[in-house]
């Protein structure tokens, strides 16, 4: 079916890859990356992968301007091979969330007639009803909004597409079943796609070093290719000095460490010891900034206790449900754009000039609030160190 043939150029990961591209799904890595990176095409290919790397190591989330043709096809076991070779794990897991995400946008901007055959090709048992389904009936005062939709997945391939996702809604008790069938609106169905394709990335490995370094070393006799993987070796070590600073952080009982916070969440935490009520996106990025410093549950419950608005059940219910989700708390650039960021209000040194770093010699601006109390940390640590040291030489 050439739709279908269309589709795999947008999205190499289908299954029908090993059909339509057959002369290039079977080849030999060696001889694949060989043929890749000495053609033409690898200007291309180049400038791709390294967008999606460097994209990746700045956090972002989608690709913009994703392109669907040939060389998508050639990016995609390209990146794959290279994550293999490259062998770090923190990598592979950003590249594979940029991908799967970019994956995900796609898919929600295709039609009903494209999507039901990436499904039917993946093999899941999906059907899609020429009537709409009514799952949903919300009723707001004297409003009813209906929500329906045309697709159903059998219940097995739903829990096996589901089952790494921990959301409680995801759970087969709380989805409506006909017949054995879940009924699914499609970007439901789509955001489990992207969990095949994330894993698509990240699935393989049990190494063995020896067979990794020869394999390697024959890939390095192109040497495009190894430049390119050493390109993207060299950025990720300028990233990594971000976490240099990055121990030690983290909640310990009896021990403060709210000193080292920004002003961004100092500011929040003022208004709470004031019992200002906060909206909702402080509310959150307060509760992940917290989970991320490893903060208990009860800790983040209890840091919320001074709001007017204050209930403890209610409060442990939200506190839970945004851990659940598992997001990262929203970084120096969204909180600005929220107008959250407090650096100028506090006159705050750290966060309005940056700090010197050595590895590139010049000041760098801070981009996450995490990284803020990372910094003190390790600043305090090292006076500590210096002061022991001398102690120790009295
Ligand atoms: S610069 Fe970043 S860490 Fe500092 S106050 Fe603004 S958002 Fe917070």
């Amino acid at each position: 079916m050439s739709g279908l043939f269309e589709l795999v150029k947008h999205y190499p990961w289908l299954p029908s890859l090993k059909e339509y591209y057959s002369d290039i799904e079977a080849k030999d890595p060696v001889d694949f990356i060989n043929e890749v990176f000495s053609s033409d095409n690898h200007y291309d290919v180049n400038k791709r992968i390294l967008n999606i790397f460097e994209l990746s190591f700045e956090n972002v989330e989608i690709f913009p301007n994703y392109t669907q043709d040939d060389i998508n096809i050639y990016l995609y076991l390209s990146l794959r091979i290279l994550l293999y070779v490259l062998d770090n794990k923190v990598i592979t897991n950003r590249v594979a969330n940029i991908y799967s995400k970019t994956t995900y946008n796609e898919l929600n901007k295709e039609s009903d007639y494209n999507l039901y055959y990436i499904y039917q090709d993946l093999n899941l048992d999906v059907i899609y009803e020429q009537e709409p389904i009514i799952y949903k009936k919300i009723i707001l005062k004297d409003q009813i909004e209906i929500k329906d939709t045309n697709f159903k997945i059998h219940f097995i391939d739903y829990l096996k597409l589901s089952s790494r996702l921990k959301d409680e809604f995801r759970k087969l008790v709380n989805n409506p079943v006909s017949n054995g069938y879940v009924i699914i609106p499609s970007k439901s169905l789509n955001r489990l796609i992207q969990e095949y394709v994330r894993n698509k990335f990240i699935m393989n490995n049990k190494r063995d070093n020896r067979n990794l370094s020869r394999f390697k070393d024959k890939l390095f006799k192109n040497q495009n290719f190894k430049t390119i993987f050493e390109k993207i070796n060299a950025k990720w070590d300028l990233m990594k000095e971000e976490f240099e600073y990055s121990f030690e952080v983290g909640f310990k009982k009896g021990k403060d460490i709210s000193k080292d916070f920004p002003p961004c969440i100092k500011e929040i935490h003022t208004k709470i010891k004031e019992g200002q009520n906060l909206i909702h996106t402080e509310r959150l990025f307060l509760t992940w900034f917290l989970n991320a410093l490893k903060y208990p549950e009860d800790e983040i419950i209890n840091v919320f206790s001074s709001l007017p608005d204050f209930d403890r059940d209610k409060t442990a219910y939200q506190v839970r449900y945004a851990i659940k989700k598992g997001y990262t708390p929203y970084s120096c650039q969204s909180l600005k754009s929220m107008n959250l960021c407090m650096a100028k209000q506090y006159k705050d040194t750290l966060c309005l000039e940056g700090y010197f770093s050595k590895k590139l010699a010049v000041q760098k601006q801070i981009s996450h609030p995490l990284f803020y109390v990372q910094f003190n940390q390790f600043k305090s640590s090292k006076k500590n160190f210096i002061k022991n040291e001398s102690r120790k030489k009295k």
